[in-house]
């Protein structure tokens, strides 16, 4: 190995690499020319994730990032050029200045540079992320997490033949992550001629358990435990977690004969029906015959307007019409409900009327019990998973939060968060204050105010706010931050339980009166350009947490009012009265 190495290192030195090259699953050593030479481009976790299912065979019939014929029918029809079922765009988007000058062969690398693949550039096109998102997700609400995401995507989408030159390196669960091929290897040495696969991005509870159970048994065969732990919904409990608890329910609670916990590196689109199509396509190629398929799958939760955006079976419908070209058998549940008396789950169609049926919603996990460091109940989950989650799911007054004011220069953002601050010190908790003018000094020193420029210090500003709230962290911003899809994607970023957005409601005419900075005026004679609301769109959320009225009620007043929210929503412990006054005062 040490001599194919020096050897490698050896010709490399004259503009060639030797190596270890992947290809379609199997292994092989090749001669890539001048590799070493080639544009690096660094691609995103959600392409990597893309890339690495593309190499072992997962998408197949699909090898490659899709060119525009296949893209096009997609798009619109569900189906690759050669008339394959394929209902998901499965795209590398790149920016174009990287193609200049007639670029022919890219390395395509991870985040910290590991070199993956060699791509052949056989084509570049354009693409209209509203119309792939309107076709593909039927909606352009920023809202779902996927729009969000989109417009930050290169503008010209590559395709071409992919040599691999390794797949990604994990360090965890390595013994759980398998190629579609050692899985149906596994699966055939169960035996069983049915395989009932079971997608899940969430932590598994006693209703997961019931479906499982039972789609095996009506299956009469092997059941393929086969949880996404690429990406998921924003939010969701992470994949360390979760598939701590995967594992500990399969050992205690699993016939280890017929169950396989395999973990699934995909980066999900939250796409609803046409995701369910997709995930049953996967699922085949990991060897199953069956699919489970419940309610709401792959949904992405509400819109803007608070509606869901796919019904709750729109997923199982579409999969039923196409399931027999697939090859799979969806195995359909209607929402599965406890029943209280009867001590059992029930589908909620089959319980009669006036029956006590007991449910508790994903939320209601996290802000009912985890975030009151209250215990949850037996008859829905396991004590492994109970245990994991409390570990890891601190009571909400231990945990971190970023509260993100938002809006025009001079409503009052600064003037109002330098209060909050003193007050919640005086609450015993840590405080971090990036504010817009002070942050543009260090971390985000030397940006303008082009677009591209906001946009970048703001996703500054939201990175770090999203790293000190994981940590457990109180952090509190106070810039313009003009744009709604940034706003969402540092959203996304912090976590959508820990951002609380505080929309400081300032009409223009009030901010430009102020005038604090001088800054109205020169935009107003021109001597400053770009400036938020005269010549720049301030866009003004859409749902925030609090909104502040800063004509009718001092600052004092609205950083109370915070405080208060925080107070109610559990994100701080009530204050002790002052003594000698009762809280009924
Ligand atoms: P996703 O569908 O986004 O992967 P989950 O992990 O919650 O989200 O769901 C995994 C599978 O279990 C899906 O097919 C889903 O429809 C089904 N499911 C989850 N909860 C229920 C329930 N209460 N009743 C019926 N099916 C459910
Ligand atoms: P921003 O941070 O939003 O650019 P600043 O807080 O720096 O705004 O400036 C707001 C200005 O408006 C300050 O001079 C402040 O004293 C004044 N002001 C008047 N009434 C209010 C109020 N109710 N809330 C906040 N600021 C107010």
């Amino acid at each position: 190995m040490l001599e194919q190495q020096n050897v490698a290192r050896l010709i490399s030195a004259y503009g060639g690499t030797l190596v270890n090259l992947m290809v379609n699953g199997e292994e092989r050593q090749e001669w890539i020319e001048k590799s070493s030479r080639l544009p690096v481009v660094q691609i995103s976790p959600r392409s990597l994730c893309d890339l690495e299912l593309l190499a072992t065979g997962a998408f197949s019939p699909l090898t490659r990032f899709m060119g525009k014929a296949d893209y096009q029918r997609v798009l619109n029809e569900m189906r690759l050029e050669s008339g394959t079922l394929f209902p998901m765009p499965v795209t590398l988007s790149l920016d174009p200045k990287v193609l200049e000058g007639g670029v022919e062969q890219v390395v395509l690398s991870d985040a910290r540079n590991n070199r993956l693949a060699v791509m052949q550039i056989e084509e570049a096109y354009e693409w209209n992320a509203d119309e792939e998102a309107q076709l593909v997700l039927g909606t352009t609400d920023p809202r779902h997490p996927l729009v969000a995401e989109m417009k930050r995507w290169g503008k010209v989408y590559v395709s071409g033949a992919i040599k691999m030159l390794e797949l990604p390196r994990y360090h965890d669960f390595i013994n759980l992550r398998r190629t579609p091929a050692e899985v149906r290897e596994m699966l055939t040495e169960m035996g069983h001629e049915n395989v009932v696969a079971f997608q899940t991005r969430n932590p598994m509870h006693r209703i997961h358990e019931e479906l499982t159970k039972r789609a095996a048994e009506e299956v009469n065969g092997s059941l393929l435990i086969h949880p996404v732990v690429g990406m998921t919904k924003p939010g969701d409990v992470d994949h360390f977690t979760r598939v701590r608890i995967y594992r500990a329910l399969v050992e205690n609670y699993y016939d280890q004969k017929q169950t396989l916990l395999s973990l699934l590196p995909l980066a999900m689109r939250m796409a609803g029906p046409r995701e369910a199509v997709w995930h049953a396509i996967i699922r085949r190629n990991f060897g199953a015959t069956h699919f489970i398929i419940g309610r709401d799958h792959a949904g992405p939760g509400k819109d803007s307007n608070g509606k869901p955006f796919y019904g709750p079976y729109d997923a199982q419908m579409l999969l039923a019409q196409h399931a027999p070209e697939i090859g799979v058998q969806p195995v359909e549940f209607k929402e599965l409900v406890y029943l209280a008396d009867a001590e059992r789950y029930e589908e909620a169609n089959k319980v009669p009327e006036g029956t006590k049926i007991f449910t508790i919603s994903g939320t209601q996990v996290r802000e009912d019990y985890l975030a009151k460091g209250k215990q949850l109940p037996e008859w829905f989950t396991r004590k492994e998973t109970s245990d994991i989650l409390q570990q890891m799911y601190p009571p909400r007054e231990q945990q971190g939060i970023c509260i993100w004011f938002t809006g025009l220069s001079g409503a009052g953002k600064s003037t109002t968060a330098e209060i909050l601050v003193s007050m919640l010190l005086e609450r015993g908790r840590q405080i971090t204050l990036l504010d817009g003018d002070v942050v543009r000094t260090h971390l985000s020193k030397g940006l303008g105010f082009s677009r591209e420029d906001r946009d970048a210090n703001i996703l500054r500003i939201g990175y770090v706010s999203s790293e000190i709230a994981r940590h457990g962290g109180l952090v509190i911003t106070a810039a313009i931050s003009p744009y709604l899809s940034t706003r969402t994607e540092v959203r996304k970023l912090v976590g959508d339980e820990r951002f609380i957005e505080v929309f400081v409601d300032t009409p223009i005419e009030v901010c430009e009166e102020r005038d604090v900075k001088g800054m109205y005026a020169k935009a107003r004679q021109g001597i400053i350009t770009g400036f938020t609301g005269v010549d720049d769109p301030y866009e003004p959320p859409v749902n925030p947490e609090i909104t502040l009225d800063t004509v009718n009620f001092t600052p004092e007043q609205n950083a109370a009012n915070i405080v208060r929210y925080l107070e109610v929503n559990g994100y701080l412990p009530l204050a002790t009265p002052p003594m000698g006054l009762s809280r009924a005062n």
